[in-house]
């Protein structure tokens, strides 16, 4: 089923576990991520980011995207992920988009301010959720999410009394903070910031959001939601993991393109449903009685459905 942020956000930062989002920019993407969510029974966020269109086009894969949430047996949100301009975000909400992200990280306070808080009206009025980031998570080298290579990234750290501050006036439902992550791919294992993590959380009442997760021990991570993360951000790893077992197959194929394709969707689903093993949201779906109800329902559908043929 399709849902926002505050439907599986919420539940999970009460529960102590956080939810993954997974860009989908292909089909093979989205089919590993919903398969991986279903079979363990996870809540799940999937979509794209505005530096990644120009390897889907947003409208078409809102073409398969929405529809796929609507048809799945768990909880998921359709989420664009950092979204650059108001434009882009608009089209989001146009299209269905249960979800936006207004990066507005890289402006003054102020003009983040303003900017997050006209969107997240916009939003709302969708019935969409929106996350805003507060401080500014980097990128490492190389990285598809941006090229802003930060000599000393602490120099841009969310601080906690800011945080209070930019919820309570833009009225966000989700906000990203910068703690030691950074997008892409790591040379160095990240330091986190754990204290501040815990010293936000306690500050503010939206869930958090760590983005660049892929490359994280799993220690961290596990440490990172018991300090108050809700939402972890994953691309890099779903997207070699990918090309990995596309690689492989490559060495075996027969029949051409469509050799690679359920390579990619296996290898796609084992990496995401490690991150939801790690993250604590197997399993979740079913603590929550109207989606029980819905997954009931679905399934008796499914099997009148059969019957009937
Ligand atoms: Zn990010």
């Amino acid at each position: 089923m399709l849902a926002n942020l505050n439907d599986v956000l919420y539940p999970a930062k009460k529960g102590k576990y956080a939810v993954g989002l997974f860009n989908a920019v292909t089909l093979e993407l989205a089919r590993g991520i919903i398969a991986a969510a279903e079979e363990t029974g996870s809540p799940v966020i999937m979509g794209t980011a505005e530096v990644l269109l120009p390897y889907g086009p947003m409208e078409e894969l809102s073409y398969f995207l929405i529809p796929m949430a609507k048809k799945a047996k768990v909880p998921v949100v359709i989420h664009f992920d950092h979204g650059l301009t108001k434009d882009a975000c608009l089209k989001a909400l146009d299209l269905g988009f249960s979800s936006i992200m207004y990066d507005c990280s890289t402006d003054s306070y102020d003009e983040n301010v303003e900017k997050v808080r006209e969107m997240a009206d916009i939003a709302h009025s969708y019935g969409a959720t929106i996350e805003g980031e507060l401080g500014h998570v980097g990128d490492n080298e190389g990285s598809h999410e941006g090229s802003s290579h930060m000599e000393d990234p602490s120099k841009f750290y969310t601080d906690p009394a800011q945080a209070k501050d930019f919820v309570d006036k833009t009225g966000v439902d989700a906000l990203a903070i910068a703690v030691g992550t950074a997008h892409g791919a790591y040379k160095l294992p990240p330091k986190l910031d754990f204290e501040r993590i815990k010293t936000i959380a306690n500050t503010i009442d939206v869930p958090l959001v760590l983005h660049g997760g892929s490359g994280l021990k799993d220690e961290d991570f596990k440490k990172a939601i018991n300090c108050g993360i809700s939402k972890v951000n994953i691309f890099t790893d779903i997207n070699i993991a990918a090309v990995e077992a596309e690689f492989r197959a490559f060495e075996y194929m027969e029949k051409g393109i469509i050799d690679l394709v359920p390579a990619a969707v296996q290898a796609v689903k084992m990496e995401v449903r490690k991150k939801m093993e790690l993250f604590g949201s197997v399993g979740q779906v079913y603590s929550n009685k109207a989606d029980i109800h819905a997954l009931i329902e679905q399934v008796v559908k499914e099997v009148m459905a059969q019957y009937k043929k």
